[in-house]
C-alpha cells in the first residue's frame, strides 16, 4: 500500500515542507525496508531511495541533506543484499562517493568510508581500493569516533601475497543466499535498568555498550549484526523473541551482567536453554501459542525436535563464547571464577527459533568487575570476546564439521 502512496505523492506538497519534516516522513519507510526480513518489490526500495536523494538536491544547504544521501546509500546496500546484483552493489558504492564527495565535512561520511572499505573487501575483494578508503578515513578525520575501527579493518585487508586464498573465501561468500546474521540484545533498558552496581553503574547501560561495540566488530567481518534495542529504551522479551524470530537470526545473543548480595562474588558464565527442565514441555507450549502456532501433537512434536537441534548448537556457542570471555576478565582483574556454561530456562532463550544464549558478563555487585564494565575498554574488551566467541562458532560449525557438535552434546 504505501508504495503506492509514495509514487503518486504530489510535488507541490514536498516543496512546501521543510527538509525536516520531508526527512521524518521517510524515516519509518526507511525502517521498515531496511529492517525487513523478506525481499519486497523493487520499486519500493527505489521510490524511497528517490526521495531522499529528491531532498537532498532540493535543499542541500540543509543539514537533512547528508543524513538523507546517507539513508539512500543505506537502502541501496540492503537493497544489493536481497538482489545479490552486482550493479545494486555499483549503485551502494556510488550513492556512500556521493555523501562524501558533497558533505566531507558531515559526520556520516567516516562511516561511509568504513562501508565502502568492508563492502570492497567482503564483496569485492578489491583490497587495494578498500585500504584506499580506509587511509582516505584516517587522513581525514583523525578526531572521527571510527578511528580506531579502520584500523583494525586496514590490519585486516590482505595484502597481496594473501590474495589467492582470500579469492577463494570470497567466491565461497558470493555463493551464500545472505551474510550471517546474528541477533544481539542487550538486557533491559528504559525504565528497566537491571541490575546496579557502585558509583551508580547500571547494567542497561553497560551491556548497550557492550553490543554496540560488538555489532561493530561483527560487521567488520561481513556478519550481519541486528540489535534489539540501540539505545535507551525499554523493550519487552516478548518484543526482543519476535524481532530475532521477524529478522530470522542466524543465532542470538542475550548479553547481561550479574549481581549478588555477597560483594565478594565474581566471575562469568553463559546460559543455553534446558529442554530437560520440568516447565520446559509447558513452556514449549505456551511460546508457540505466542507466535500464534496451532499446539498439535505433531506440531508441538515437530518444535520439539527443532528447538532441541537448538539446544545442541546453543550449548557449544555458550561454550565457545564463554572460554574467550573468561581469559579477558581474568586478564584485566586477576583471579575471577569460572562459572562455566549452565542450562536454565529463560524466557528469550525459550521464545526464539535459533540458537541462542545468554551471559552474564560478570558481576556489577563486584566492585573490580563493576570497574571493567563500567569503563568503555572494559566493555570493548568483553565486546571484543564475544565476537571472538562467535567468529569461532562460526568456523567450527560449518556444516562439514558436525562431529564436534554431536562430542559436545554427548559431554552434558
Ligand atoms: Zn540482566
Amino acid at each position: 500500500m504505501f508504495a503506492l502512496s509514495l509514487c503518486l505523492w504530489p510535488a507541490p506538497l514536498f516543496a512546501a515542507n521543510s527538509a525536516q519534516q520531508e526527512y521524518q516522513r521517510l524515516r519509518p519507510i526507511f525502517h521498515r525496508l531496511e529492517h525487513s526480513s523478506k525481499p519486497m518489490e523493487r520499486d519500493r526500495w527505489i521510490a524511497t531511495i528517490k526521495h531522499f536523494e529528491a531532498l537532498a538536491q532540493k535543499t542541500p544547504e540543509s543539514p537533512w541533506a547528508p543524513k538523507a544521501l546517507f539513508s539512500a546509500a543505506r537502502l541501496w546496500q540492503r537493497l544489493s543484499v536481497w538482489s545479490g546484483a552486482n550493479r545494486d552493489l555499483d549503485y551502494t558504492l556510488a550513492a556512500y562517493d556521493r555523501l562524501v564527495g558533497s558533505y566531507p565535512r558531515s559526520s556520516l561520511a567516516d562511516d561511509a568510508l568504513i562501508a565502502q572499505a568492508e563492502l570492497l573487501r567482503t564483496k569485492r575483494a578489491e583490497y587495494a581500493g578498500a585500504r584506499q578508503k580506509l587511509h582516505a578515513l584516517l587522513k581525514a578525520y583523525p578526531q572521527g569516533d571510527q578511528i580506531k575501527l579502520a584500523r583494525e579493518m586496514l590490519s585486516a585487508v590482505p595484502g597481496a601475497s594473501e590474495l589467492k586464498t582470500q579469492t577463494a573465501a570470497k567466491a565461497k561468500n558470493l555463493a551464500r543466499p545472505r551474510p550471517f546474521r546474528v541477533i544481539i540484545d542487550p538486557g533491559h533498558g528504559g525504565h528497566d535498568g537491571g541490575a546496579q552496581g557502585r558509583a551508580q553503574v547500571r547494567e542497561k547501560d553497560v551491556v548497550l555498550g557492550i553490543a554496540l561495540h560488538l555489532a561493530k566488530l561483527l560487521r567488520a567481518d561481513g556478519v550481519e549484526a541486528l540489535l534489539t534495542r540501540e539505545s535507551d529504551r525499554f523493550v519487552s522479551l516478548d518484543q526482543r523473541a519476535a524481532f530475532a524470530n521477524r529478522h530470522a537470526g542466524d543465532l542470538l545473543l542475550s548479553i547481561h551482567a550479574n549481581a549478588h548480595h555477597d560483594k565478594g562474588l565474581n566471575g562469568v558464565e553463559t546460559y543455553y536453554l534446558d529442554v530437560e527442565d520440568r516447565t520446559y514441555p509447558g513452556r514449549l507450549k505456551h511460546a508457540m501459542r505466542t507466535q500464534k502456532q496451532k499446539t498439535t501433537e505433531l506440531n508441538v512434536i515437530l518444535n520439539d525436535i527443532a528447538t532441541k537441534g537448538n539446544t545442541r548448537q546453543s550449548a557449544f556457542l555458550a561454550e565457545v563464547v564463554q572460554k574467550n570471555l573468561v581469559p579477558v576478565i581474568r586478564g584485566a582483574i586477576g583471579k575471577v571464577r569460572d562459572l562455566g556454561t549452565k542450562a536454565a530456562v529463560f524466557q528469550i532463550l525459550m521464545d526464539t527459533q535459533m540458537p541462542s544464549v545468554l551471559a552474564e558478563v560478570a558481576f556489577l555487585s563486584n566492585p573490580l568487575e563493576a570497574k571493567l564494565l563500567a569503563h568503555a575498554a572494559g566493555q570493548r574488551q568483553l565486546a571484543q570476546a564475544m565476537h571472538k566467541g562467535i567468529m569461532d562458532y562460526l568456523q567450527q560449525s560449518n556444516p562439514n564439521r558436525t562431529n564436534s557438535l554431536a562430542v559436545l552434546s554427548r559431554k552434558r
